[in-house]
């Protein structure tokens, strides 16, 4: 099992939750509609890692997400991820309407900072992924067609989250491909105060 870290101590989540489509800016660059109800995929906990590889073969596109831990039903802790997507499999998919556990669920598809406990105000939260010191995408929830509490009731309609599961909230426009050395810092801020970071070379 793969293990993430809330507030320096390891939890086994079960499954991760992403929203996708959830910032219109993003939508427009990959030329989606505009959904009514979140879009809602899993990826599954061997998914889970530490570091960020490419692929040989297949181009790998970053999505820089606000990621949250679940305690007792509730949004309990934030953290960094990254929704590792084969982009050019996945628009094969999506033409064919086939599902996209080839293209999202794959081993290392999921990428996380640490997690904090966050009992703050979620509106002020915003997540920044600068790759080689550049920033190439920003986010908060101020933007998000769902909101992250809409999400969470939105899934408690039909799934059980157990504790320590995670949520991935979706991607601002900016999305790109891995390329190997690059240098990846994710940043989340309260307010104006970075409260969690990860930072990865790309293998
Ligand atoms: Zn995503």
């Amino acid at each position: 099992m793969k293990f993430i870290s809330l507030d320096g101590k390891d939890i086994c989540p079960t499954k991760i939750v992403c929203v996708g489509r959830n910032y219109v800016a993003h939508i427009t660059e990959l030329n989606n509609e505009v959904p009514t109800e979140p879009v809602i995929f899993i990826k599954p906990n061997s998914a889970i890692s530490n570091e960020i590889f490419s692929h040989a073969i297949d181009v790998i596109h970053f999505e820089g997400e606000i990621s949250f831990l679940v305690l007792a039903g509730k949004l309990a802790a934030v953290g960094f991820g990254l929704d590792l997507t084969k982009r050019a499999m996945q628009s094969e998919l999506k033409a064919k309407g086939l599902p996209w556990e080839r293209v999202k669920s794959f081993d290392h598809a999921a990428v996380f900072s640490e997690f904090v406990t966050f009992d703050g105000n979620i509106s002020e939260l915003r997540m920044e992924l600068y790759i080689n010191d550049v920033l190439i995408q920003q986010a908060n929830p101020g933007l998000m067609l769902h909101k992250p509490d809409a999400i969470l009731s939105e899934i408690s309609t039909f799934l059980t989250l157990e504790d320590g599961d995670l949520i991935m909230t979706g991607t601002p426009k900016g999305v790109g491909p891995l390329r190997v050395g690059d240098r990846f810092h994710g940043k989340i801020f309260a307010g104006e105060r970075s409260i969690v970071e990860g930072s990865w070379v790309v293998k």
